[in-house]
């Protein structure tokens, strides 16, 4: 049956609910239900078919959202599918995690006209979810293999997605990572109660049953170096994303149980996969009983204070330079965050760790925000005299992350890399200056979004294939 659409004007907004915030502290399971098929349905049928569709403008993967969106409400669930996922490699993961507020739903036009957005993201899980239970998610089945092999440097969002679309062409690949389990941050960073572990797993599963080869426990830099890699295989993709934690350069911060975000987010995931990671079996990592202090206003910084909630923290407080309004960290986490009894002190620095051996408080300044700076964002100046002291046992630092040094790292002084040291690339190609060796995600970017490293992955695999029939033209002729 055909189902009318525009029904935002007498079908409210609903999204799927939410666990109970006393239920949900007390395990890291994820926090938002699931649509049921009915409402699914009727939610979706509220999208006005614009003719310049804002969504899928503001979505990085360009989905192809009204079209879904209809299809869905018709009840034609499988070609729904069929159409998110020819654009997305991983849309059950970004339906969960992407900030949709400042993307795809920010931009929705019956949100601008007061109705309230589509739910889009939640649809877009519901959409896979419904493949996955039906069975019309299948590995790829390569017919003919090409005698050309792709050696992908780290498995996260970036890798995957590249991996798996140069895959679907045939080529051989074989993704390098110097963690045990593949996944990248989806695995070891980003917490259960965002993203469950068996998710990500589960496509994990899906790429090794279409013939990905996975070698982990493997990194480029002790393990080899990057032109030995570049011999074994006809081209290379740098995916390793960036891990160097930024730091507080204040006084006392070499005070023990002070830690970088994913030092702590890492042990609590590990736990959660069944690991024995002994920081945490120990009481070092693990918050239970422990007033908690996490630094930062970014979403490491949000997983950091629900983590420490769902571990029995004593009290878990958050402080951030800048005010609410201002902090980088996607407003729907700061809002669980606070539902789940997580302290924010807005405007407020840290001066100074205290604590004889290990840390017991922290000094802090209170802030207030002047003229805007080059990144048009407000200034966080010192406010005179204004210092208070936080109780703290535990104190974690999400202040953001830098790239690695790669050139050092890989033995390649030739790759070359920004003022920043993220991997330079030919944005068109996504090729480095070394031929035949690509880049892509967070390496690239900066730390970002997983939606964003999906694309970069996808453009990198385009490009790939391009170079590879080129060199395989030159050799015939
Ligand atoms: C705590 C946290 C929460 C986040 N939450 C969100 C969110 O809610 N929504 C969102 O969209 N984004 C979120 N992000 C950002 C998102 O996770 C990243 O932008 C995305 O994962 C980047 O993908 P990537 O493939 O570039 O890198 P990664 O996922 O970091 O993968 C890189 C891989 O490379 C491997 N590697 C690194 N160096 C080497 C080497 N020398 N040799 C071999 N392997 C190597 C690593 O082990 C890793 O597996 C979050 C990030 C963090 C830290
Ligand atoms: S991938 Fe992200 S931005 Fe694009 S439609 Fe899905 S939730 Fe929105």
């Amino acid at each position: 049956m055909i189902q009318k659409m525009l029904k935002f004007v007498n079908i409210g907004q609903q999204n799927p609910p939410k666990r109970d915030k006393i239920e949900r502290k007390q395990d890291f399971n994820e926090i938002y239900k699931e649509f049921i098929n009915e409402r699914a349905k009727e939610q979706s049928s509220r999208c006005s078919q614009c003719g310049v569709p804002f969504c899928q403008v503001h979505c990085p993967l360009s989905n192809n959202i009204p079209d879904w969106l209809k299809l869905t409400a018709e009840g034609r669930h499988e070609e729904a599918y069929q159409l998110s996922q020819s654009t997305n490699n991983m849309p059950e993961v970004c339906g969960r995690i992407c900030p949709q507020d400042r993307l795809c739903e920010g931009n929705c036009v019956i949100e601008q006209s007061g109705h309230g957005t589509v739910t889009i993201g939640s649809i877009e899980k519901y959409i896979t979810e419904t493949a996955w239970e039906n069975g019309w998610v299948k590995p790829i089945e390569v017919t003919n293999e090409i005698d050309q092999s792709i050696g992908i440097i780290g498995a996260g969002s970036a890798g995957l997605a590249c991996g798996e679309e140069l895959r679907k062409k045939g080529y051989q690949i074989t993704i390098y990572d110097r963690y045990d389990r593949a996944g990248g941050l989806l695995i070891y960073g980003i917490p259960n109660f965002k993203l469950e572990k068996q998710v990500v797993e589960r496509r994990i599963k899906l790429l090794k049953d279409g013939g990905i080869k996975f070698v982990h426990n493997f990194e480029v830099g002790k393990d080899s170096n990057l032109k030995q890699l570049r011999d074994k295989h006809d081209a290379i993709l740098i995916a390793t994303g960036v891990y160097k934690a930024r730091e507080v350069s204040v006084p006392g911060n070499d005070l023990s149980n002070i830690f970088p975000a994913m030092e702590f987010l890492t042990a609590s995931n590990r736990k959660g996969l069944g690991d024995k990671v002994e920081m945490f079996d120990n009481g070092t990592l693990d918050a239970k009983d422990k007033n908690v202090v996490v630094i930062g206003g970014g979403d490491t910084a949000m997983d950091c204070v629900r983590t420490s909630i769902r571990q029995n923290a004593k009290s878990v407080k958050c402080i951030y330079r800048r005010d609410k309004e201002n902090m980088p960290g996607s407003a729907r986490e700061v809002t669980n965050a606070e539902e789940e009894g997580v302290e924010f002190i807005w405007l407020s620095n840290p001066k100074e760790f205290k604590g004889t051996n290990k840390v017991q408080s922290l000094i802090v300044d209170k802030m207030e925000l002047g003229e805007p700076d080059d990144s048009g964002r407000r200034k966080p100046i010192v406010k005179e005299n204004s210092e208070f002291e936080i109780k703290a046992d535990l104190v974690i630092k999400a202040l953001g992350f830098d790239p690695e040094e790669l050139p050092k790292l890989f033995d390649e002084d030739r790759l070359q890399i920004t003022k920043w040291r993220t991997v330079k690339v030919d944005f068109d190609t996504m090729e480095t200056n070394i031929p035949g060796v690509f880049a892509a995600g967070d390496i690239v970017r900066g730390a970002s979004l997983v939606v964003w490293a999906i694309k970069d992955g996808r453009d990198a695999a385009f490009s790939i294939d391009s170079y590879l029939q080129s060199k395989q033209k030159q050799k015939v002729a």
